[in-house]
């Protein structure tokens, strides 16, 4: 069978937005491929993030190496400190229907983006529910429908944030990090929206190591998929769709040579969600990955079924 992969594009920033999304376009439609794009539609705060520094272990040495302030701009660094932060959205609003309108997929990022990162942990229902609604009613200005996709800002999800997508209907999530698709279980609860994890490490997670190269990191997946199950790459639109942009297209045309199929992640969820009972259920754990600062929301061991 054939090699099978899924390009997940997360939009965290206004620069993301506007520059990073019409670049990966481009070059996503040179290779024919669709993916499924994930937007942050509410302000962008990305100078708040600067705060990790004083509060995560490996955010200042993961900033240096990843080129953060050449990456992100210094105007990025300062929204939400010293400059107000701009609405993401709202700057570009054609971007979002022309996404949808060449094919790729579009879903929700969550709202603000730095909030949800930094705070889901310690927010109130209801601020969960906030961040929720707020990007969904942002979304729906600008597609004249709603989202019925999630893909939770640095893979930080909760119980709360999951049972809430299940409230509004979502069809399935791309909050974790994990091996196969599954039903998150919280406690003794199985939670009723279906998860579709990212299943490979992404480029600054690998540019975190001393000496490691983009180049390294196009062969870091090549090789995972050769092992036949179908990966989740979660790329970002201020990594891929910017300074690293040739390099991705290097990964997609290394992959047309590979002959991989590319599929959406909307498309493999209806496709799994027409025999729901036949998917495993598992724990959402809080752990650390290499390269990345902080925890993050993984697929814990596989549980029976309450
Ligand atoms: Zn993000």
């Amino acid at each position: 069978m054939a090699p099978r992969l899924a390009i997940k594009v997360d939009v965290d920033t206004l620069e993301g937005f506007c520059k990073g999304v019409p670049a990966l376009m481009e070059v996503l439609e040179a290779h024919a491929v669709k993916a499924s794009f994930f937007l942050a539609l509410g302000p962008d705060n990305s100078g708040r993030a600067i705060f990790r520094i004083f509060r995560q272990r490996g955010f200042l040495e993961k900033m240096w190496r990843t080129r953060g302030p050449a990456l992100y701009g210094f105007k990025t660094m300062c929204y939400g400190t010293l400059l107000p932060g701009p609405k993401i959205g709202a700057a570009a609003p054609h971007l979002a229907p022309q996404l949808a309108a060449a094919g790729h997929e579009v879903g929700l990022h969550g709202y603000d983006h730095v909030r949800w990162h930094d705070h889901l942990c310690h927010l109130p229902w209801e601020k969960v529910a906030q961040e929720i609604d707020r990007a969904q009613e942002t979304y729906t200005a600008l597609m004249g429908k709603p989202a019925y996709s999630f893909a939770a800002p640095g893979w930080q999800c909760s119980w709360s944030s999951r049972t809430i997508l299940a409230a509004r209907n979502f069809l399935y999530a791309s909050d974790t990090r994990g091996a196969a698709p599954y039903f998150p279980v919280f406690g003794d609860t199985v939670t009723k929206v279906l998860e579709i994890p990212t299943t490979l490490p992404t480029l600054d997670e690998l540019l975190g190591f001393h000496s490691c190269r983009p180049q390294d990191f196009t062969s870091l997946v090549l090789s995972r998929l050769e092992g036949g199950l179908p990966q989740v790459l979660t790329i970002h639109a201020e990594m891929e769709g910017g300074p690293f942009l040739g390099e991705f297209a290097r990964l997609l045309s290394c992959c047309r040579e590979r002959r991989v199929e590319f599929f959406r992640l909307e498309d493999w969820a209806r496709e799994l969600l027409r025999e729901p009972a036949g998917l495993p259920v598992a724990q959402v754990n809080l752990q650390r990955l290499p390269g990345r600062a902080g925890r993050v929301s993984c697929q814990g061991p596989q549980g029976a079924r309450p």
